[in-house]
């Protein structure tokens, strides 16, 4: 099988949607395809390779304890600000159903493993250190010192804060673009419909659907995408089911976790500014780890939302979520772990996990609490498709270079998604962005061929 397209997206995350604000970029994309085939008398238009067997990708939910929980993306994070973050608008506007969470309440519940809750007076100061302490090493790793020993946390609770600060909280101590630009407050999704609604009725605007599923040959599923040969005239790919699909531009959406895997062949392989720049980028392991009980024992109230375990074992179980806020009796509870903890427990059984996580509930809450009825431990980190959960910046001054090597096209291959974002990289709305600003390029780069292709015919 062969096909030819003007433009193939790779992925079909939020980026590889390609949406623009008011009018569907994919259809301005088919439009300038459009006359892009008038102007070349080619028949040429647009094909979306998406590996797994739904459109999402990082935004996924499914069904778990009677509710649709998100595996994935979660919250819409800055709203409220100086900018209108554009998720937020749409989900607005489509009247997705989301509940404000405040996460500044969750330094006041933590619980130490005798259930004993920390005064607020010993949290507060304990916060406050280790956020000046985390700016002062912020600035030493700026100048290239070592991070000052005094402040390396030891205890419980200085590991436990240390793990909210630094992997919930970054923007206490370093300003992220996020909440200065788009404001501080974040909305949890808790809409049945999944957050992935959104994405439905984006591609609604431009893709054939019939009774909430999209029908549309221009949508290819499982199609993983395992080799790109490229060169200044095209692309070629070939996909895992032996299909070969030709473009003039591709535009790759994967993932930096894909992209630092060897599951897509680049043949030439990719140049080394910017094999070197994917291979520089971090990559954070975010793993949602959701349990249901038979009844409920844990306070409730918009305060008790959070609730943050202290064990001596930084990231052991520590940050944890009811859903009471958002789905009253649900009787669920999400605890939240990250990198070396999320692999851990992505390589051991479900059963093994259940064990940990009730250990340290019954730390918490004491011998008799009931034993969760059900739990789903998703593994994004052994997902050949995504491998981890989001990028991250090192902390160094040369990062808008970086930055521009991770986004820079590579002959026609243009690449895309959350990880190409300037100021909003790890965000589903930093996702979107990204996806209408590499279509921008695109066009530009278009554009700019028939241009110079119709002053070549003319000067003939
Ligand atoms: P993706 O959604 O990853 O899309 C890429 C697509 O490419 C996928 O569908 C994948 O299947 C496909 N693909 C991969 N390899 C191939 C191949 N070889 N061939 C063909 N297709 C391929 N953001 C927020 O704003 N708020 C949050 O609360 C939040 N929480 C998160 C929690 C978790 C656990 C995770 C994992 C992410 C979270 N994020 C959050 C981040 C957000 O989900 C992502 O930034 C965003 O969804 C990324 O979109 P994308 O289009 O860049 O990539």
């Amino acid at each position: 099988y062969t096909s030819r397209s003007s433009v193939i997206i790779v992925g079909a995350g939020v980026s590889g949607e390609n949406r623009h604000r008011n009018n569907s970029l994919l259809s301005l994309l088919l439009r300038i395809a459009a006359a892009k085939v008038l102007a070349e008398n080619g028949v040429k238009d647009l094909m979306i390779l998406e590996a797994s067997d739904r459109i999402g990708g990082r935004i996924r939910k499914e069904n778990f304890g009677g509710l649709s929980v998100e595996l994935g993306a979660g919250w819409i994070a800055g709203v409220g600000g100086r900018e209108s973050n554009p998720v937020w608008e749409l989900a607005s506007k489509l009247g997705l159903r989301t509940c404000f969470s405040d996460y500044s309440n969750a330094r006041f519940n933590i619980y130490d493993r005798s259930g004993e809750i920390f005064p607020s007076g010993i949290a507060a100061d304990s916060y406050k250190k280790a956020v000046d302490s985390a700016i002062q090493n912020l600035r030493n790793q700026e100048l290239g010192e070592p991070p000052s020993s005094p402040s390396i946390p030891k205890t419980p609770i200085e590991l436990a804060i240390d793990f909210i600060l630094h992997d919930f909280e970054m923007a206490e101590v370093e300003p992220i673009s996020t909440f200065v630009d788009l404001g501080e407050r974040e909305f949890l999704v808790a809409d049945e419909r999944g957050y992935e609604y959104l994405l439905y009725k984006m591609a609604e605007d431009f893709l054939h659907t019939w009774e909430g599923k999209i029908l549309d040959s221009r949508l290819q599923l499982n199609k993983v995408v395992r080799e790109l040969h490229h060169s200044n005239s095209g692309v070629t790919v070939v996909t895992e089911d032996g299909c070969i699909y030709e473009a003039d531009y591709l535009i790759l959406s994967v993932s930096i976790g894909v992209l630092q895997s060897d599951l897509i062949a680049f043949n030439p392989p990719l140049p080394r500014w910017k094999s070197e720049a994917i291979e520089k980028l971090d990559l954070i392991v975010y793993t949602k780890i959701f349990l249901k009980f038979p009844y409920k024992f844990w306070p409730s109230g918009p305060e008790k939302e959070f609730f943050i375990y202290a064990h001596d074992r930084r990231g052991y179980y520590t940050f944890w979520q009811n859903m009471e806020n958002a789905y009253p009796d649900s009787n669920i509870l999400v605890v939240t772990l990250t990198n070396e903890e999320s692999k851990r427990v992505e390589a051991q059984s479900d059963t093994e996990t259940l064990k940990e996580a009730m250990e340290v509930l019954r730390d918490m809450f004491g011998p008799d609490i009931p034993n969760a009825i059900d739990i789903l431990v998703p593994r994004w980190w052994n997902n050949r498709l995504q491998r981890g959960s989001y990028s991250n910046y090192p902390i160094v001054s040369n990062n808008l270079q970086l930055l521009q090597n991770i986004k820079a096209p590579v002959d026609r291959i243009f690449f895309t998604g959350e990880h190409t974002s300037e100021r909003f990289n790890g965000y589903v709305h930093g996702a979107y962005l990204a996806g209408i600003d590499t279509s921008k390029s695109l066009l530009e780069e278009m554009n700019r061929e028939i241009k110079e292709r119709k002053s070549e015919s003319q000067s003939l």
